[in-house]
């Protein structure tokens, strides 16, 4: 990897400290900055002049992103283009415009096309909002209105696309730049984020084709060619490295060559900003490459709001000077931010890749900027539209003109007219160019960046800020606060505080805490099985609590008999159930190696086992100092009543394989935090990763009379549910399992009605109609289906497609699944593993067989490790032909008719499960109507269907899937108690104290 120990420093460092040396870099003196900011109101001048004029602009600004109005256009927008059919797509636009309240806006915008345009909206508002009490008259015209309507949106949405790309084709963006003299451009060809290796080889194609057409015009246009190196391989990740750097590396290097002998440059896009060291192995790769030797053109895009810009720079004129070229480098604040965010949180990391605040990335793109303008070995492009930014760099570039600026194609028009008109400097456009099938995600970006209130164009327009707002020092403003972190943006360690802390990740796409991590997990417990023979694993040894838990049935009686309840104050049992948490965590690299090689999980399920386990731990914790708090009740004057919670004595949990860890922990979390004592069963083919659980229990303090480890299988969970003194059980596993411990506490008549909470299987189907976006339905249906090898019982087992999207998301689909990899679930790079045990795999492939026929794409997998059943993804004539949960990684799918969404939730419900349900729809009536509707204990709307986190996402299931409460959710600890209510009559000892002694009331 390209990594420097400064990069690898800078990565997710606290944002003072990175902030600290920038800042230096970018201050100005109070001369220089008053110069600075005279240039400025001279650019901003240019920019307002030229913006009067551009109505989409206008447009964006009467409907801001803050606003109902511009939420719903920009859902329009990212949607309604790839809709085919006429009926969701006149569910789409009455859903977003008939929503929102345009008259509102009615002649508000300065520009009079906006203000026709708003007109517009309010009609069609009133022609397809779904009327109250529906008059004929107006269904009427709704009817005849709608092709209308739909032909009117879909061309004022072609002309949104429009302003932002430049063309269709390369010949179209050519064209178009004979009209802007002065000024280069440099061609990016729409598409990014390959699924597939064919999407890839399309996109690799349209990139050599542009080069060599942009080429054909010779150096001396002066144009450039913009490539995204996720758009050239479907798996450009941190854990398929090996594979794909050096297949972008020579992607790359062959579009370079092609630049190179046309004498035009080629810039490599930045992306997210864990592909940034794999992207700059493959720029090194191209650099180095003796074919292209005294070509300059090779460049690169550096995002400033990364917290490693600078170092960036720094390797990037390192790399100049190695391989003797100029490198262009392109300053960009960067796109990703609000995505970057979100994935930080949700993966629980150390701290954010980039900074927290508009100003810092200022100051960090300033200091960047004066990094540039001093290296020997790179060749300067400023790419921004920020008018206090361009005036800064022109202040420090003083006469030097061997550099240049850059704006995006539909933006910042007017800023560098003057500049490159009147003063010879030169300014690149980026031209996008494409279709309107790759337009989206480009054109919601550019969107989001007009829209969004921090951004320097936004502000602009905005009438409520001055120009000196828009003037400000951003190195006083970073000053001001110290360079903190941005209030409102918690570090994902502290998303749940006060509450509790969140379990920390591990950032496996970073390529050395995966390697590290990987190491600490190997050698693998699996080995090939011998030539003919079962594979022999090599699970680490039992430990001291297993084996002396003894086992088998004998064991049950003499464990329940020595249980004692957890006779201690709710804060001594709430501390000792976080520590074991905290412990939990301590241990996380030995507990994910006992999953990997015990229960065969691949390494970020392994990681996403134990925060899992943790977080139970500290939410139970939490909620236990909560729900065990005497709730006072009212009632008449003279007594007071007190509703209590206390523990119910002996609870039976009773864990699956599937979650050895996770679930297993989490059961007894809440028992003990209610103070139970607990008979734990593991299921038989994880001893070894319950029995660590239970040692670090022990060790964080829960009583050893109160936790009782009692590894088998059935015969001991029957003998534990038969006991007569288990007054609860928690169980997870199948629904038939779950019927015969209903049964078995039956049936002896002198017990008490014990309760079980019971979480079982599902038959889980995810439905997809025509708005959503087909690569995300793909990455979101591998996940759900594949990932953990099918054997999570939240997973998808039938995806139901609306007929007009359904052949081509299926071919999407079976290209990603040709790029998964089935393997060893210790390797990195593995993406589904084996299945739990040799029964199981003979079951699923035994079925598996049985339909054949029906099959729509299976993988080949290699032999070894043994239990690999290979992903397939089987035709069903209609949903209800799934009649059983089959727990691997099969994927059933059928379709249904545009229109027939809801009736389908309804024959889902049928099923009589009721799990997880997942909907991907841009339709906000649709997913109200499914949510209202679907009969699972968890719907998840346009995302995976698997990951619940304890606390948020609260799981379990009704009807066949269980009986609930939910597991990690607010209910679930109550239920491990029995409830008391206390009342007293305070008026027994003689008479009303509190009455008599009441206040005047005011008088
Ligand atoms: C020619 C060109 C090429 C481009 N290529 C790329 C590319 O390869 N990769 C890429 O990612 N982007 C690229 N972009 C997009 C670019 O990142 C945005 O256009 C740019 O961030 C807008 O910056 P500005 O100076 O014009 O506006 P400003 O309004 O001054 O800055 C807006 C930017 O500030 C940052 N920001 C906003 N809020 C916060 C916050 N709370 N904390 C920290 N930072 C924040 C974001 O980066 C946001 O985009 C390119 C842009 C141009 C002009």
């Amino acid at each position: 990897m390209a990594t420097t120990p400064e990069l690898a420093r800078l990565h997710r460092a606290p944002e003072p400290a990175v902030l600290s040396p920038l800042l230096d870099a970018a201050a100005l003196s109070p001369e220089t900055l008053a110069r600075v900011r005279t240039r400025a109101r001279a650019l901003i001048a240019h920019l307002r002049a030229a913006e009067a004029s551009g109505w989409v602009n206008a447009f964006l600004r009467e409907y801001q992103l803050g606003t109902q109005e511009g939420i719903a256009l920009l859902g329009l927008a990212e949607a309604f283009l790839r809709v085919p059919d006429p009926h969701t797509a006149d569910l789409l636009i009455r859903d977003k415009i008939g929503s929102a309240d345009w008259r509102a806006h009615a002649g508000a915008s300065n520009s009079a096309l906006v203000n026709s345009a708003t007109w517009g909206l309010v009609l069609t508002r009133a022609l397809v909002a779904e009327p109250e009490k529906p008059g004929i008259l107006k269904q009427l015209v709704s009817r005849a209105g709608e092709p209308f309507v739909r032909a009117g949106v879909g061309a004022a949405m072609r002309r949104m696309g429009e302003v932002f790309v430049m063309g269709r084709t390369i010949p179209e963006a050519l064209a178009f730049m004979r009209g802007e003299p002065g000024f280069t451009a440099s061609f990016d060809m729409l598409g990014e984020g390959a699924c597939t290796r064919p999407d890839a080889d399309r996109y690799m194609a349209s990139y050599t084709d542009a080069v060599r057409r942009v080429g054909e015009g010779g150096a001396k246009t002066g144009h450039s060619v913009s490539v995204k190196l996720s758009a050239l391989h479907p798996r450009y990740e941190t854990a398929q490295a090996d594979a794909c750097v050096p297949e972008l590396s020579a992607r790359l290097i062959e579009l370079a060559r092609g630049a190179a002998a046309a004498g035009i440059g080629l810039t490599v896009d930045a992306e997210e900003s864990e592909r940034l060291e794999m992207s700059l192995d493959i720029i090194a790769a191209a650099a180095r490459d003796p074919a292209t030797r005294g070509w300059d053109g090779l460049g690169m895009a550096v995002q400033a709001y990364s917290k490693r810009a600078r170092a960036a720079i720094a390797w990037a004129d390192a790399l100049g000077a190695e391989t003797g070229r100029r490198i262009s480098v392109r300053l960009v604040k960067g796109a990703y931010w609000d995505s970057e965010i979100k994935r930080t949180q949700v993966e629980g990391l150390a701290n954010y890749p980039l900074f927290t605040r508009k100003a810092a990335t200022d100051v960090s793109y300033l200091a960047c900027a004066r990094d540039m303008l001093a290296a020997r070995n790179l060749f300067p492009a400023f790419a921004s539209h920020n008018a206090m930014t361009v005036a800064t760099i022109l202040e420090w570039a003083g006469d030097n003109r061997d550099f240049e600026f850059q704006r995006l194609h539909g933006m910042g028009a007017g800023l560098y007219e003057a500049l490159v008109r009147e003063q010879g400097y030169r300014c690149r456009i980026y031209a996008p160019v494409g279709g309107h099938r790759d337009l989206l995600a480009y054109l919601v970006r550019r969107l989001l960046e007009n829209g969004a209130n921090s951004s320097f164009v936004h502000q602009l327009a905005d009438a409520s800020l001055s120009e000196d707002d828009l003037l400000a020092d951003p190195v006083a403003l970073v000053r001001a606060v110290g360079g903190t972190r941005h209030p409102s943006i918690p570090l994902p360690a502290d998303l749940f505080a006060p509450e509790r802390a969140n379990s920390a990740g591990l950032d496996l796409s970073d390529a050395r805490v995966l390697a590290e991590t990987a190491a600490a997990l190997a050698p693998s417990a699996l080995r090939a099985p011998p030539p003919g023979g079962e594979e022999k694993t090599t699970p680490p040894p039992l430990g001291e609590v297993a084996r002396s838990a003894g086992g088998g049935v004998a064991a049950v009686a003499t464990a329940a008999a020595n249980a004692r309840p957890w006779d201690a104050p709710v804060q001594t049992r709430a501390a000792a159930i976080a520590r074991w948490g905290d412990m939990l965590e301590s241990h996380r690299l030995e507990l994910m190696s006992l999953v990997v090689h015990e229960a065969r999980k691949t390494i970020p399920d392994a990681l996403g086992e134990v925060r899992e386990a943790v977080d139970f731990c500290r939410y139970y914790a939490a909620r236990a100092l909560i729900d065990f708090e005497p709730q006072r009740l009212p009632g008449p004057t003279g007594e007071t009543n007190e509703l209590r919670l206390a523990p119910r004595g002996l609870v039976a949990c009773i864990s699956p394989w599937n979650f050895p860890l996770a679930i297993f922990t989490g059961q007894i979390a809440a028992a003990l935090a209610a103070g139970n004592a607990v008979l734990a069963k593991p299921a038989p083919q994880t001893p070894r990763i319950a029995a660590r659980a239970v040692e670090l229990a022990y060790e964080a303090g829960v009583p050893r009379a109160a936790l009782h480890l009692l590894p088998g299988g059935p015969d001991v969970g029957h003998a534990v549910v038969g006991h007569p003194k288990v007054m609860l059980v928690a169980f997870t596993g199948s629904t038939a399992t779950a019927r015969a411990i209903a049964r078995t506490l039956l049936e002896d008549d002198t017990r008490p009605l014990v309760p079980v909470i019971a979480e079982t299987g599902g038959l889980n189907a995810m439905l997809v109609d025509s708005t959503a976006l087909p690569e995300q339905v793909v990455h979101d249906v591998i996940t759900s289906a594949f990932r953990s090898a099918g054997q999570r019982c939240s997973a998808l087992r039938l995806l139901l497609l609306q007929e007009d999207i359904a052949e081509r998301t299926l071919e999407m689909l079976k290209g990603a699944m040709d790029t998964l990899v089935p393997g060893d679930p210790a390797d990195p790079a593995t993406d589904v593993g084996p299945v739990i045990d040799a029964a199981a795999y003979d079951r699923l492939m035994a079925y598996r067989g049985s339909v054949r026929a029906r099959w729509v794409h299976t993988l080949a997998v290699p032999p070894a490790p043994a239990h690999l059943v290979p992903p397939t993804v089987i035709r069903l004539d209609r949903a209800e032909d799934l009649r059983q949960e089959w727990f691997g990684p099969l994927l059933h799918v059928a379709t249904f008719r545009a229109g027939d969404l809801e009736a389908c939730v309804a024959r889902v419900n049928a099923s009589g499960y009721g799990l997880t349900m997942g909907l991907h729809s841009r339709v906000a009536a649709t997913a109200d109507a499914v949510s209202a509707t679907a009969h699972a204990g968890n719907l998840y709307i346009n995302r995976s269907m698997i990951g619940a986190v304890v606390g948020s996402q609260p799981f379990g299931g009704e009807g066949l899937s269980g009986t609930g409460p939910k597991a990690g959710g607010p209910r679930y600890l109550p239920r491990f108690a029995v409830e008391r209510t206390v009342s007293i009559d305070t008026t027994s000892a003689g008479g009303n104290a509190s009455l008599l002694s009441i206040d005047a009331g005011g008088i």
